[in-house]
């Protein structure tokens, strides 16, 4: 049976690339429509589909052809994280708010709105019949059918002191995501931060919504929530970028290295292909 929440919840902030005022509101979806977005920029509602990505330069970004919405990963992969099936997502911006750079604003709205079961709408949902690899360079993914259940195996990789190797094994489930995912915090390195503003992105960016890492320190709002924070946002983020395609994931375990926006969307693509629904 397909989900949705069971009523309308709205979260305001500013957006992380443009830095401008933005607001989201999620509603319930009666039909079997997917996550989509409302705005008053599209003429429909356009669905948080493959087809529909404009670009994945620091985040995912959405097009209809004409406008482009921006850094929904964070959202989306609260939907997906949580379970959810069909969600109207209202943008007033052109981007969600950044909130403190961690899904947790939108999963926990979301999870407080509480989900309803649609009776009557089946839940197509995304297998595999056989092991699945895609690599580039020293990026990895694998999927593969299990037995039962959805799980994740990521390695992150950075060649700084304080960073270095994190290794994340999650099975998914509505609770874990919460717990686990949802509150760890986008991050990025202090020189690309400079070079980002200069170039007119992360203009919203500041410590209140993201951990920032520079030559010597780790500049973290409270204090990092877990030791391992930088490999949960990667799984974070892997999990809003496979929500577009449209399916939930089941009976799979997929495993990441070094994963990133451009690499996750090529890797749905794949996923799709040789899914069976
Ligand atoms: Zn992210």
């Amino acid at each position: 049976m397909r989900t949705t929440i069971r009523s309308s919840v709205a979260i305001e902030g500013i957006g992380l690339h443009k830095g401008k005022p933005a607001k989201v509101v999620f509603r319930p979806a009666e039909g079997a429509t997917g996550l989509r977005f409302l705005s008053p920029l599209f003429g429909d509602p356009l669905p948080a589909l493959l087809s529909n990505v404009a670009g994945t330069v620091r985040g995912t970004n959405l097009t209809d052809g004409r406008s482009t919405i921006y850094t929904v990963e964070h959202l989306l992969s609260a939907a997906a994280g949580l379970g959810i099936d069909d969600l109207d997502i209202e943008l007033t911006g052109e981007e969600p708010p950044a909130g403190d750079g961690s899904a947790l604003p939108f999963a926990s709205a979301l999870y407080k709105a509480g989900f309803r079961e649609k009776p009557g709408q089946e839940r197509k949902s995304l297998q595999l019949k056989g092991r699945l690899e895609m690599r580039k360079g020293d990026v990895a993914y694998l999927a593969q059918p299990a037995a039962k259940g959805v799980f994740f195996k990521l390695t992150y990789d950075y060649p700084h002191q304080l960073v270095g190797r994190q290794t994340l094994e999650f099975a998914l489930s509505p609770e874990e995501y919460l717990a686990r995912v949802a509150p760890a915090r986008t991050f990025g390195f202090s020189h690309e931060l400079e070079a980002l503003k200069k170039a007119g992105l992360a203009l919203g960016g500041s410590l209140d919504n993201a951990v920032v890492i520079t030559g010597t320190e780790i500049l973290a709002k409270g204090g990092l929530r877990f030791a391992d924070e930088f490999v949960r946002h990667k799984l974070l983020d892997l999990i809003g970028d496979l929500a577009l395609t449209g399916l939930p994931l089941k009976d799979v375990y997929i495993e990441a290295e070094r994963s990133g926006h451009a690499a996750n969307v090529n890797f749905a693509k794949l996923l799709l292909e040789k899914a069976y629904l």
